[in-house]
C-alpha cells in the first residue's frame, strides 16, 4: 500500500526537498521584485522573472484552514481516519500557504489530534517528519 509521496528529483522540487531532509524550510523567492513563492515553480507570478533563489523560512505560521478526512481514497490511509489536514499561512507572507498534517510530536502518527479541537488561527511551528525517504513538512502548536 503506498502513501502519497512527492518526487524528490522533480525539477522543480529537488531544492526544496534537499532542504526538508536537512531540517530546513526552503522558500523559493524572486530576484527581480522579492516576492516569495510556493509551490516552486520557474517563474514568478508577480513579474515574470525567471530568476530565483532560495531561502530559510523561520517554519512559523497560523492555521489558515483545515479539513477533517473520514473517508480515504486510498488504501494506506484505510486505518488513519479520521485524521485532520491543515493549511497553514507561513508568517513570512500570505502568499506561502502549505498543505500538511498536525502532530503532537514529529514522529507522532497523523490522527493523533482531535480535530475538534483544531482553531483557524492558531499558531503553529515546522516539524520535519521521516516518511520512507522522505523528510515530509509537518506542523506542531507553537509552545506558548
Ligand atoms: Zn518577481
Amino acid at each position: 500500500m503506498s502513501l502519497l509521496l512527492p518526487d524528490l528529483e522533480s525539477e522543480d522540487g529537488a531544492e526544496f526537498w534537499a532542504g526538508t531532509s536537512r531540517g530546513e524550510l526552503l522558500i523559493q523567492t524572486c530576484v527581480s521584485c522579492d516576492t516569495p513563492r510556493f509551490p516552486p515553480r520557474p517563474m514568478c507570478p508577480q513579474c515574470q522573472s525567471l530568476d530565483f533563489s532560495w531561502r530559510q523560512a523561520s517554519g512559523k505560521g497560523k492555521i489558515w484552514s483545515f479539513v477533517v478526512v473520514h473517508a480515504p481514497v486510498l488504501p494506506a490511509y484505510q486505518d488513519l481516519v479520521p485524521y485532520s489536514v491543515i493549511v497553514v499561512e507561513l508568517d513570512e507572507s500570505p502568499n506561502l500557504r502549505m498543505v500538511g498534517n498536525l502532530l503532537t510530536r514529529g514522529d507522532g502518527p497523523i490522527n493523533e489530534i482531535d480535530p475538534n479541537t483544531i482553531v483557524i488561527g492558531e499558531s503553529v511551528e515546522v516539524v520535519f517528519k521521516k516518511v520512507e525517504d522522505v523528510a515530509l513538512p509537518c506542523w506542531m502548536r507553537s509552545k506558548k
